[in-house]
């Protein structure tokens, strides 16, 4: 576990940030080398990544410190242009640390692939005679993929539903290491012509689905309330109202919506950072908070009143991979991942779900207590000086004034620095 402390970096400049990495060999040499030096994707890989490619597009790279999960301590990535994000995540994984930090499960991890079927005139009997063929069709899905299986991996359910004018054929598969979105549509249209004569219908689509609701993960962390305020009173004044906020995001989808979103601030920012399909991962979560039919809460807090403790918990599908895809082209990517001790997909996934719910918690507090704009007001004047134009030096002056106006906008953020540069 490491020991190091973290005391004033928020308050470090990025080079002297970089030298306290380097003074504690928290990435291997290389890393620290493209990370000093500010390497980022080749224009050459970049082009070849996507279709008409000018250029390079930079967002800020930060770290969330010490963030413990299932007794492990790590500091993770996150890629986000959005100011007091990674400050509330590191608040707040600080505090969980304290109480003994995230405990985090991967219940399963298999994605779900789908061949839609339609123009079957009795779907009943098409059913039945594809259930009869499964082992076949499992045979001729590993057969199309064979190096997944060679991995230990590969198709091993197969089940149909009727839905509407559908019969829908669906495949759970084992892809690893890999999100493995690419394999899983190879299956699913290898299966294509075994399906129609089975069925004497036509396919419409054979694609795997981003509701991974076979790749659940589940983060849990219980805190002592003493954390929320030292007055006693005060203390179990917040936790009830931090139980209620939850509540709350259970029964109101406008407030369901929003609550999601502050998972996902700390969730996408380390998918992006660790070079994953954040579109894959936002889609299957919000898929997943309507699972019962209703928009909900990914997260839920209770108070504890016998033990004293605040305990959150958060499920969702996190099929992140540690392979496939663009992360073994972008070096940052790997700078990122050299963060995490270059996890396994499962390890990583439970690092991702636990950070999201640090961002719940940080989000749940601020809400409940002085609220949100009193912890972002700083850095949103922070943003407004910058677009006035002010240099590193002016910021902190304008931030000051900005803070005590009247009225905080880009034209007071102007007229201040005009009159800073008057006098
Ligand atoms: P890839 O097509 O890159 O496949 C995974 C690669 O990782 C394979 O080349 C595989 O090698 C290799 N690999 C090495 N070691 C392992 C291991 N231990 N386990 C598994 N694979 C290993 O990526 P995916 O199939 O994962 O697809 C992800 C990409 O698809 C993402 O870029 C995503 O954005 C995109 N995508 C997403 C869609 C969606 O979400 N709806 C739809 C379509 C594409 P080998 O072949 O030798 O096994």
């Amino acid at each position: 576990m490491t020991k190091l402390s973290w005391t004033g970096f928020s308050k470090k400049t990025p080079l002297k940030r970089r030298e306290h990495l380097k003074d504690n060999a928290l990435l291997s040499q290389e890393n620290q080398v493209l990370l000093d030096n500010d390497i980022q994707l080749s224009l050459e890989t970049a082009n070849q990544m996507a279709e008409n490619v000018l250029g390079r597009f930079s967002l800020p790279f930060a770290i969330c410190p010490d963030v413990m999960v299932n007794g492990d301590t790590y500091h993770i990535p996150m890629v986000t242009e959005e100011p007091s994000v990674v400050a509330a995540a590191s608040y707040a994984s600080k505090l969980i640390k304290r109480s003994g930090g995230f405990s985090a499960e991967v219940h399963n991890r298999q994605v779900i692939g789908e061949v839609a079927l339609f123009d079957v005139a009795d779907k009943e009997a098409a059913q039945l005679k594809i259930k009869e063929a499964s082992n076949h069709l499992i045979a001729l899905a590993k057969a199309s993929y064979p190096s997944i299986v060679k991995r230990g991996g590969g198709p091993h359910r197969l089940w149909t539903e009727i839905k509407d004018d559908f019969l829908i054929v669906y495949l759970a598969v084992d892809t690893q290491e890999a999100m493995g979105a690419n394999m899983v549509n190879t299956m699913m249209e290898a299966l294509v012509p075994d399906l129609e004569e089975l069925s004497a219908g036509k396919s419409l689509m054979a694609i795997l689905s981003n509701l991974a609701a076979e790749s659940l993960v589940t983060a849990t962390c219980r805190l002592s309330i003493r954390c929320l305020s030292r007055d006693k009173n005060e203390a179990e004044y917040l936790a009830n109202k931090m139980a209620l906020a939850s509540q709350l995001a259970q029964i109101d989808p406008y407030r369901a919506a929003t609550h999601n979103k502050g998972i996902f601030n700390g969730i996408d920012a380390a998918v992006l950072a660790t070079g994953n399909d954040w579109r894959a991962i936002e889609a299957g979560g919000h898929a997943y908070a309507s699972h019962d039919g209703h928009y909900r809460g990914l997260s839920t807090w209770i108070y504890d009143q016998t033990a004293k403790e605040l305990v959150g918990q958060l499920t969702l599908p996190m099929p992140v991979a540690s392979c496939g895809g663009s992360i073994g082209l972008n070096p940052s990517v790997a700078v990122a991942r050299d963060f995490l001790n270059n996890p396994d997909a499962k390890t990583l996934a439970t690092i991702i779900v636990s950070l999201g719910l640090a961002q719940n918690f940080a989000a749940l507090k601020a809400l409940t207590s002085t609220g949100i704009q009193a912890g972002h007001m700083k850095l949103q004047a922070k943003s407004l000086a910058l677009l006035a134009g002010a240099t590193p030096e002016e910021t902190k002056q304008v931030v000051k004034e900005l803070i005590t106006s009247k009225h905080m906008n880009q034209e007071t953020a102007q007229a201040i620095l005009k009159q800073i540069r008057k006098n």
